[in-house]
Formats: structure tokens, C-alpha cells, sequence
């Protein structure tokens, strides 16, 4: 894979560019504004060392070839052009910057069109060194996110241990060693620099309560000792993030899981546990959350439920319910980069009335949905939350539907002139500020204060946390309880309307519950639960935790309960029924066309080669095994590649590394899916370690490469549709050494890797 940008778009910039000094399209037609400023760009940092890299990645579906123009410390103007990147799919480059200062951003030009470049954060800082950064020379251990004397769960203690990084001579993070001591235990791991995996789910129980001494060392710096205490009581952790335990109903508690194989399967399942027909549905991004969580209480109002949407084509699932409940009109919500023309299109073509709400951007998209919620009830209240952030607010989606109550969005310190403009406007007298100052902060409150408007505000150390406060304070005593991943937006954005159609409280899971959670969902008056997503989502423990108390009295559903109801039993995991189902990817196309780096070969031919030998070791083990690439010379797009996993457990994209820099790199990579309803860290670690020790090279860790924090880098996990799917980077082929021994055992490593996916999957 490529590390770096490539340019094989720099003739169509070009063209372009030529083209616009005569006028030919140098007119942005409103669609293409909108699109722009819809999608956004991701810095990979904001604060840099000069002479260090910062990569700019450009976040959108569609084509679009982008050019920013700087201001640089000095006053000059400095233009970036961002490349097609072949790895993420997206347009992308790396910015060295060489002057010391604040560069702020001039000019954004979208497909040659100049558009606001207000709405994005483009701005970085340069620093001249490591010092004037951080006060100090490298390397050193950067520590201050560690709090004093933490108690944690054995479960998080990876997340923990990862809050320390190393900083090197140049600027960059970089990996540390740790050694942890106490209680019986002494072992040494690497910290890799984006906190990967030190201590997997098979060791984790050598770390049984007491105090531990963590060392970080890093070469060339000073050592740092700190103290911790494993506790197994989620009461005694004084570690913020979720802690949980088992939870046991009450007896005439009913459970049911609403789920379908993916975001797009779940949502229509939760639409046919909502309606029967509908009139309308709306259509939302499935992968981006702002338009579909402020969409809920329009949803509710229209008796519709909230589908998702993604890429140039429906998903089956959807297209299908959207005919089984004989609707007439789709209110598309966002601009065409948020739900595609193709999508629309291909709506058009079903005969199906089409309305699009969207302004140029999340704000404005927010209000649009505000004024058409208008029309069914006028509302004096309103909710504010961060426009960056979902976590805070999944739990309000139910209570923004059943209520009607608009869903608005601010920056943490500021809110928007027109966001601003329209609470005045439309004589909101009271908002809901979701989340705590660390979102929302009292500036904005105190912005809000001014100008009349009684704030309320709701806040948790956490978004679970969060969830019940937000649950205890609207739905006091509960009949039925929806529950839905705090990892995504999905699944519980998706099920607002469920859940208000239920006058149910929306709480956030993940592995386990908090005790809150267990308390509220456990109270008396609880008759049903409701859980949404997959296992992946909401997992099977705490399901059959609910579901064992087998004390159960057959219970009819609670009040207005449409058909078809949802099935009380779990679906059997498909890895213990028949055959387990592999997807590879050999990466890339033939020949030297998408080559870098590589040593005696090209990566394209080399994965393939490798992929034939897999498929053979995976299909003598009893795997079903399918492949993107039948023939060498194909070079399907990565949304084809990551659809092909459809159906199938894993999706493998097979790849070699490259550093892109002179220096050399060794050893084997894993990237796991960031989002959490696919990812499946203990296969990955398996797996790594499995090709790593073929080869007599190091595991350098499972990673999670992300755009932001819902969204995969890599475009091939992005849009995988199996149940886990790995980005598998087996060697450095930029290294001569490695490339070299790993194209002679390309045997060796199949079956290592055959025989470790045959284990975990119970087929040996
Ligand atoms: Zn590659």
C-alpha cells in the first residue's frame, strides 16, 4: 500500500485549471457549493514541528479535485493540491510546511470552484521545535493525560496504559516500551504510537486487583513511573469510560433484538418494527451522523421511519422496504454528498416524489429540517449539540422525535450567526445543551442566556453515562427501554423513532452495562427491552445476561406494538453454523501502475500471487473462500471491494507496507475495522501474530486508522460489508530483506495464517 498521495490526477488539475481563467466553469452552480461544503477535510494534526508532515485528507464520496491556497507566517500564499490516494479512496497529500507560525486558510476550490472556506478548519500552526512545542527536547514521555493513581477495570486497562506516548527528537509520536509490575506479574510491551494493543483479551486475566507499577522507557529520554490499581468492582473504577457488569431482569422483563446484518439491514428492521406502511421515509447518510440525528423529530412528524443511505446505489434492504411500505414521497436529507445523485436517481426512477433538505452545511442543514418539523408543530424548545460530536447526543434522538423538538448544532465556543438568528427567530424560549462544557461550553450558554433563552443543560462523565441521565430525567419510570451501540450513531439514531413510537428511553451500550444503566433498566416497572444492532453493536453478553433470567413469564409486547414483532431469541452466531465465509482482496491492480517502493516485484502482482496460495491453504481447512481480483488484471474500486464482503464473515485485503521515507521498516501491520460493530481485535492480534512469526519478523500491532471518529481511513474497510474485515499489511516491501523473504515463503505464511483463522473460527 502507499503511505503517500499519489498524482495521478495532477493532468486533471491541470486541465482544470487552464480551463477556468476563460470562464468555462468557473460558475458554482448551488449543487456543487452545497456538495463542497457538505464533506469536509481532516487535518491530520493541527500543531506541528517544522519540517514535519501533516497529512490532509479530503472526507467526501464524490470525485473532487481540491486546491487550497495558504497564508503562510511570512505573507505569502502557498498552494496545496490534494491527490487521489489510492488507499483511502479519497483525496488526499501531505503538507511539509517549512515556515515557523500561524498558516491560516485563503482559498478552497472544489472542482475549480471557489467555495466558503469559513466552514472548515483548515488552520495549523508550525512550530520551530520540539521545545518551543512542548517546552522540552526530545524525546521524551508525554504523560499528561494520565491521572494520578487510577483505579480501572482489567478491561481498560489498555485504554489507560495508551494515554502516554512517546515524542522523538523530531517532533513526531513515536513507540514506547512498559514494563508493568505487581501483583505476581512482570512483563514488557511496545506502546505503539496510536495506542495499539499492549495487552490482549487472552492475558488479560494474569492482572488480578492490586497495585501495578507501569515503567515507560524510551530510547534516548528519561523513564516515567506510574502507579495504578486494578479493581474488579465497576463501583471502585475511578477511570472514565465505560465499566460494566453483568445485569439480571426482573422476571417479567421481555427481551427482543432488533438487527439486521449491517447499519443498512438494522435500520430497515427497525422500520418494520415501527410501521406497517408509511406514506413517506426518510433518507439519511448512513456513515456520517449530523443530518440523520437532527432529522429524528421530522421523521416522527412524517410517520416515517429513518433509513440510511450511502454511495451511488440503494442497498437492496432499503429499496426494498421502501416498497413494502408503499411510499410515496423520500425527504432526502443533506446536500449530494451526504445522499448521491445516483440515489436520488435511482429513487426517481421508482416513481417516488423526491424532496431534498439541506443548507450548505450541518448548521443550515439542521435548521432546514427545523422549519419542515415547524409545519407539523410549533415548538418553543429546542436542543443544542456539538456539531462534532455524536456521542452526547445519540441519547437525545428518542426525545427529540417524541417531542418534536428540533436538534441544532453549535461549535464548542461559539454558536453560528445563523443558528443564532433562527432561535431568535422562531421564538425558541428554551434549549437542552447536551453534553458538558467540554462540548458545549458556557460561553455558548451564556450566548444563549443573552438573548432570553432559558438553558438547561444535560451532562455525563461519559455518553453512557450521559444516556441515563438523560433517561432518568425525561423517562422516569419506563415501560420499555431501546437499547443501541454509544460506539455508533446508527442503530440508535435510526431507532429514535422506534423508541418514540414507544415512549421508550433510548439508553447506550456497549460490551456491558454501567450500574446506572443496570439500575434503570432493571427497576420495576420495565417490561420490555428493546436492543438494537447486531452483537457487534450491543453485545451478546449483556443479551443473554438479559435474556437468561429465565424466570421469563411469556409476555404478550407492550401497548401499541405493530407487526411483524421482533423474535426474542439471538440469532445463532454464523460461525457455528456451516461454513465460515472469507473474502480476499489482493490489493491494487496488476503491473507497476499503482507500484511504490517495492523491491523485485510490484505489490498489485504480489498480492494476488500470495492470495491464490491462501485461497488454497483457507479451502483445505473447510473455508468458503471468494476473491475480488479472479484475475490478475482486475482492479475493482475499493467500494467494490469492500461490498464484496457481503455475506461473508471476513473480508482479508492483502497488502505489503512501504514507509515512504529512507528509512528502513520492518515487520507486519493489522488494520481492524475503527468502527466497533465490525472490528474484531483478538482475530486481528491472532492473525498478526501468526504472519509475523512465519516470517521471523515483529508484530508491530492491530491499528485504527481513522478519518475521524466513526469513519475508516482505509476505503476498503470503509465500505466492507462483511462481519469483520481486516487491512493486512504482511511485510515491508520497501525493506529488501523482507520483501525478499516473504515472497519466498509466501507458503509458509498462507498456512500460518490459514491455521490461526481455522482456530478461532473452531474448524481445526
Ligand atoms: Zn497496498
Amino acid at each position: 500500500m502507499f503511505l503517500k498521495a499519489k498524482r495521478i490526477f495532477a493532468f486533471l488539475l491541470l486541465l482544470t485549471f487552464m480551463i477556468t481563467p476563460f470562464g468555462n466553469i468557473s460558475m458554482a452552480s448551488r449543487d456543487e457549493a452545497v456538495q463542497g461544503s457538505a464533506s469536509k477535510f481532516v487535518l491530520s494534526r493541527k500543531e506541528v514541528v517544522k519540517g514535519n508532515e501533516i497529512v490532509l485528507d479530503y472526507q467526501s464520496e464524490e470525485e473532487a479535485e481540491a486546491v487550497l491556497v495558504y497564508n503562510t507566517p511570512s505573507g505569502n500564499k502557498k498552494e496545496v493540491h490534494l491527490d487521489y490516494n489510492e488507499d483511502s479512496g479519497m483525496y488526499s497529500t501531505a503538507i511539509t510546511p517549512d515556515e515557523a507560525g500561524e498558516w491560516t486558510i485563503d482559498t478552497v476550490l472544489l472542482n475549480g470552484n471557489n467555495v466558503s472556506s469559513s466552514s472548515y478548519e483548515l488552520d495549523f500552526k508550525v512550530f520551530e521545535s520540539v521545545k518551543d512545542q512542548y517546552g522540552k527536547e526530545g524525546p521524551f514521555i508525554y504523560d499528561d493525560a494520565f491521572q494520578d493513581e487510577p483505579k480501572v477495570l482489567v478491561s481498560d486497562l489498555n485504554q489507560l496504559i495508551s494515554q502516554v506516548y512517546g515524542i522523538d527528537q523530531q517532533g513526531n509520536t513515536t513507540e514506547l516500551t512498559v514494563r508493568i509490575q505487581g501483583s505476581g506479574v512482570d512483563e514488557v510491551f511496545n506502546v505503539y504510537n496510536d495506542g495499539s494493543s499492549v495487552i490482549t483479551d487472552e492475558n488479560s486475566s494474569k492482572y488480578q486487583p492490586g497495585s501495578y507499577t507501569l515503567t515507560y522507557i524510551i530510547e534516548g529520554g528519561s523513564d516515567v513511573v506510574k502507579t495504578l490499581h486494578i479493581v474488579s468492582d465497576v463501583a471502585d473504577s475511578n477511570f472514565v469510560r465505560l465499566s460494566g457488569e453483568e445485569v439480571s431482569l426482573s422476571a417479567n422483563t421481555e427481551v427482543a433484538r432488533v438487527a439486521g446484518k449491517n447499519r443498512y439491514g438494522t435500520s430497515v428492521e427497525i422500520s418494520k418494527n415501527t410501521y406497517n406502511k408509511a406514506d413517506s421515509v426518510v433518507i439519511a447518510n448512513g456513515t456520517k451522523f449530523a443530518d440523520a440525528l437532527a432529522s429524528s423529530s421530522l421523521a416522527r412528524n412524517l410517520k416515517a421511519p429513518l433509513l440510511y443511505a450511502a454511495g451511488s446505489k440503494l442497498n437492496p434492504e432499503v429499496k426494498a422496504e421502501i416498497k413494502r411500505l408503499g411510499a410515496k414521497n423520500v425527504y432526502i436529507m443533506g446536500g449530494f454528498a451526504a445522499v448521491s445523485r445516483e440515489i436520488e436517481a435511482e429513487l426517481s426512477r421508482e416513481k417516488l416524489n423526491i424532496i431534498r433538505i439541506f443548507g450548505g452545511n450541518r448548521f443550515e442543514t439542521s435548521i432546514e429540517i427545523a422549519k419542515q418539523v415547524k409545519k407539523f408543530k410549533s415548538q418553543n424548545k429546542a436542543i443544542l449539540t456539538n456539531r462534532d460530536s455524536f456521542a452526547d447526543a445519540l441519547s437525545a434522538g428518542a426525545y427529540s422525535a417524541q417531542n418534536s423538538i428540533p436538534m441544532f448544532y453549535t461549535t464548542k465556543n461559539k454558536l453560528e450567526a445563523k443558528t443564532k438568528k433562527y432561535i431568535k427567530d422562531s421564538g425558541v424560549k428554551e434549549i437542552l445543551v447536551v453534553g458538558g462544557a467540554a462540548v458545549v461550553s458556557n460561553n455558548v450558554v451564556k450566548e444563549l442566556t443573552s438573548m432570553g433563552v432559558n438553558v438547561k443543560r444535560i451532562e455525563g462523565s461519559n455518553r453512557y453515562d450521559t444516556s441515563i441521565k438523560f433517561a432518568q430525567t425525561y423517562y422516569n419510570n419506563p415501560s420499555t427501554v431501546v437499547m443501541a451501540s454509544g460506539m455508533d450513531f446508527a442503530d440508535a439514531l435510526a431507532g429514535g423513532v422506534f423508541a418514540a413510537s414507544k415512549n421508550a428511553s433510548m439508553v447506550l451500550a456497549s460490551e456491558k452495562l454501567s450500574s446506572a444503566a443496570n439500575r434503570y433498566v432493571t427497576a420495576s416497572g420495565v417490561s420490555s427491552i428493546y436492543i438494537l444492532g447486531g452483537e457487534k453493536a450491543v453485545s451478546g453478553s449483556i443479551f443473554s445476561a438479559l435474556s437468561s433470567s429465565e424466570t421469563t413469564t411469556p409476555q404478550p409486547a407492550p401497548a401499541p406494538v405493530p407487526q411483524p414483532k421482533p423474535q426474542p431469541t439471538p440469532k445463532p452466531n454464523p460461525s457455528t453454523e456451516g461454513k465460515i465465509k472469507i473474502m480476499l482482496d489482493p490489493g491494487h491492480g496488476a503491473g507497476s501502475k499503482h507500484n511504490r517502493g517495492f523491491i523485485g516485484g510490484n505489490e498489485g502482482d504480489s498480492n494476488w500471487a500470495y492470495h491464490l496460495i491462501l485461497k488454497e491453504e483457507l479451502e483445505r481447512r473447510g473455508f468458503i473462500v471468494g476473491t475480488t481480483r479472479p484475475r490478475k488484471t482486475d482492479d475493482p474500486s475499493l467500494a467494490a471491494r469492500g461490498q464484496a464482503g457481503r455475506g461473508y464473515d471476513l473480508l482479508l485485503s492483502l497488502h505489503t507496507n512501504a514507509t515512504g521515507t529512507k528509512n528502513l521498516a520492518s515487520g507486519a501491520e493489522i488494520y481492524d475495522d475503527v468502527n466497533p460493530s465490525y472490528s474484531n481485535k483478538t482475530l486481528a492480534l491472532k492473525l498478526g501474530n501468526a504472519i509475523a512469526r512465519s516470517q521471523g519478523i515483529r508484530m508491530r500491532g492491530v491499528f485504527y486508522r481513522k478519518l475521524d471518529n466513526s469513519t475508516n481511513w482505509y476505503g476498503v474497510l470503509r465500505n466492507n460489508e462483511a462481519k469483520n474485515g481486516f487491512l493486512v499489511e504482511h511485510c515491508f516491501h520497501d525493506n529488501p530483506t523482507e520483501i525478499r523473504n516473504y515472497v519466498r515463503n509466501y507458503r509458509k505464511v498462507a498456512v500460518a495464517s490459514a491455521n490461526a483463522l481455522a482456530e478461532y473460527y473452531g474448524m481445526k
